[in-house]
């Protein structure tokens, strides 16, 4: 494409409500222009990129038996209401209705249509497994959209449904799945890890996020770079005894006292800084203890509770909050403490305590002896406390794991990175099928429920993720899969007959090689039209100017500062060859 015939719109103006790179990079590269709020016009040269991503979303589901359709987006209501989402869903549905008063919604989501589609086509168990997928636009009314794609109220998904009649079944399109959005990342260019998202209020069924990384994602993830084990912070474990040394088995001698409790004065030792300065102990032998509350009124089922955690490790309310089943999980205000839990702020300690309160303590509680506590008694605290001095309502792992926490798989030092979650996969089991009967026939002339899956990703959000990951002060690193285009040609002095000829016969004979090549042939200056080629992202620069005359041009990555001058003759082989290397040999 020539750039002077192009709707290619860069700008140098940051825009005022973008919060992220990404999103300030998009609106500054002319790929998305706001409609309204939450509402994108995606413009050539993203459209460029989100054609990209889906053909490699297409041809590896396609290669895992999944086949395309395209379900409407506008759905009726009565599918919702089968499965009583129509009530549930919430203000995020976007509800409509037609000139005759029947309502509709602009789907957020296609579970009720596909399983209707399944439940009037199958009947026996000889027509499943299959497994359906659409790219499609929807609709979810976000209370606060924002940056950008990232958080849209309109966008566009790949979501795949899988049917299957046994859970073994599931288990293997499961797996196929998983195996396709690895490929799909991979293919795209980005760096992406997969976390286990399994949540307890589910139960059995298995679900795995796929996330790009990059600074500004939502979700705080660690990864081991040595076994690939990877979770979100808030279902990430680590080896305890590697930090605080073996489990003492309850009931064995060092778990019994072997010297008494001790009271010790520890003026002003609030914290367990400072109570490890003043003992002149490593944090890890003291026992830090916090307050929390379900937040409920007194007479309406509150509970508060406190929670016990080794001084070497910060305490994950989320864990905490799930172990407690707590809707809500918040710190009892520390006025509060003294009347409801019967401890001192400060230096609280269990010993003594109000005992209705419930005691949670972290896993690590069991690897501390003689430890220090909080004597619930302003400027004291005790000292040579054991497990066997309170009773410990129940253990669990409340740990918030942390870079150079060792893997909980192989000991090797975890990192800690920021994730944006681009696909997520989920074994659905009945749930659809069972509320809109969908039923198939097994060999011995039995209705059984089809069981299901669903595999979805963010399109336009894979794009904005591969920006958010993929950029440097001057504009965007395209990665070569997804890149609108591979190459960008300049033309530096298009008054110049001699560069103007040779750029234009490079353009010629580029796309007589099906390189995929964006021509600026602009009357620009040389400096203004580098700035776009950088902030384009495009991952080739060929640059036509006073080499020309020597039959040169010179040659650079995107993301490299090297430039180099190539023969016109070697320009379009070495431009061909670095363009296969990295998006076949990836
Ligand atoms: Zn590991």
């Amino acid at each position: 494409m020539r750039f002077s015939q192009s709707f290619i719109r860069t700008s140098k103006e940051e825009p005022a409500d973008a919060e992220i790179i990404s999103h300030k990079l998009l609106m500054r590269a002319g790929l998305v222009r706001k409609l309204a709020s939450g509402i994108y016009i995606i413009m050539p040269l993203a459209n460029l990129v989100i054609k990209k991503i889906e053909n490699i979303i297409r041809s590896e589901m396609n290669a895992a038996c999944a086949q395309e359709v395209i379900m409407p987006c506008i759905l009726p209501a009565n599918l919702w209401k089968e499965t009583g989402r129509w009530e549930v869903y919430g203000s995020e549905m976007l509800k409509i209705k037609d000139r005759a008063e029947r309502e509709y919604c602009f789907g957020p989501t296609h579970e009720e249509v596909i399983t209707d589609l399944v439940r009037h086509e199958v009947r026996s168990y000889k027509q499943l497994p299959v497994t359906l997928y659409q790219i499609q636009t929807k609709f979810r009314d976000e209370i606060r959209p924002r940056f950008g794609l990232m958080r849209a109220r309109e966008f566009t998904m790949k979501d795949a449904y899988s049917f299957d009649i046994s859970a073994e079944g599931l288990d293997i399109n499961y797996k196929k799945m998983h195996a396709a959005y690895c490929n799909i990342f991979k293919r795209c260019g980005v760096k992406y890890t997969v976390v286990d998202a399994d949540t307890g209020a589910i139960g059995g069924s298995s679900s795995h996020e796929f996330m790009v990384i990059a600074p500004s994602g939502e979700d705080a993830i660690v990864y081991c770079d040595s076994c690939r084990y990877s979770a979100n912070v808030e279902k990430a474990s680590t080896q305890i005894d590697k930090i605080l040394g073996p489990e003492i088995p309850a009931g064995s001698s060092a778990a019994a006292p072997r010297s008494k409790i001790e009271k010790i004065h520890t003026p002003n030792a609030s914290t367990i800084d400072d109570l490890a300065k003043f003992l002149k102990v490593d944090k890890k032998s003291l026992c830090k203890i916090l307050f929390f509350t379900n937040g409920r009124a007194e007479n309406d089922g509150r509970e508060d509770v406190v929670a016990l955690i080794s001084g070497a490790f910060e305490l994950n309310e989320i864990k905490l909050k799930n172990h407690l089943k707590f809707i809500n999980l918040e710190m009892i205000p520390s006025e509060e403490v003294q009347k409801r839990v019967g401890a001192y702020p400060g230096f609280g300690g269990p010993i003594g305590i109000n005992p209705n309160v419930k005691i949670i303590a972290d896993n690590s509680v069991k690897h501390l002896s003689d430890f220090v506590v909080g004597a619930n008694e302003k400027d004291y605290h005790l000292k040579n406390v054991n497990l066997s001095d309170f009773s410990v309502t129940s253990f669990a792992d409340l740990v918030m794991v942390d870079a150079g926490h060792p893997c909980p798989q192989c000991g090797a030092k975890l990192e800690k990175a920021r994730g944006i979650e681009v696909g997520h996969i989920f074994k659905l089991g009945t749930k659809y099928s069972e509320a809109l009967g969908a039923k198939y026939i097994d060999e011995a002339g039995q209705e059984n429920p089809i069981i299901m899956g669903c595999y979805g990703i963010g399109v336009g959000r894979t794009m904005q993720a591969a920006v958010e990951q993929n950029n440097d002060q001057d504009g965007i690193c395209w990665p070569m899969p997804i890149a609108p285009f591979h190459v960008i040609l300049v033309l530096l002095n298009s008054s110049d007959e001699t560069q103007k000829q040779c750029a234009e016969d490079l353009y010629k004979k580029m796309l007589a090689e099906n390189i995929e090549v964006l021509f600026d042939d602009r009357a620009e200056k040389p400096g203004f039209k580098f700035k776009d080629a950088d902030l384009l992202g495009i991952p080739i620069r060929v640059a036509v100017g006073r080499y020309a005359a020597e039959g040169k041009v010179e040659f650079k990555r995107r993301n490299s500062k090297d430039l180099k001058v190539v023969g016109v003759d070697e320009v379009v082989s070495l431009v061909k060859s670095e363009i296969s290397r990295e998006i076949n040999g990836l």
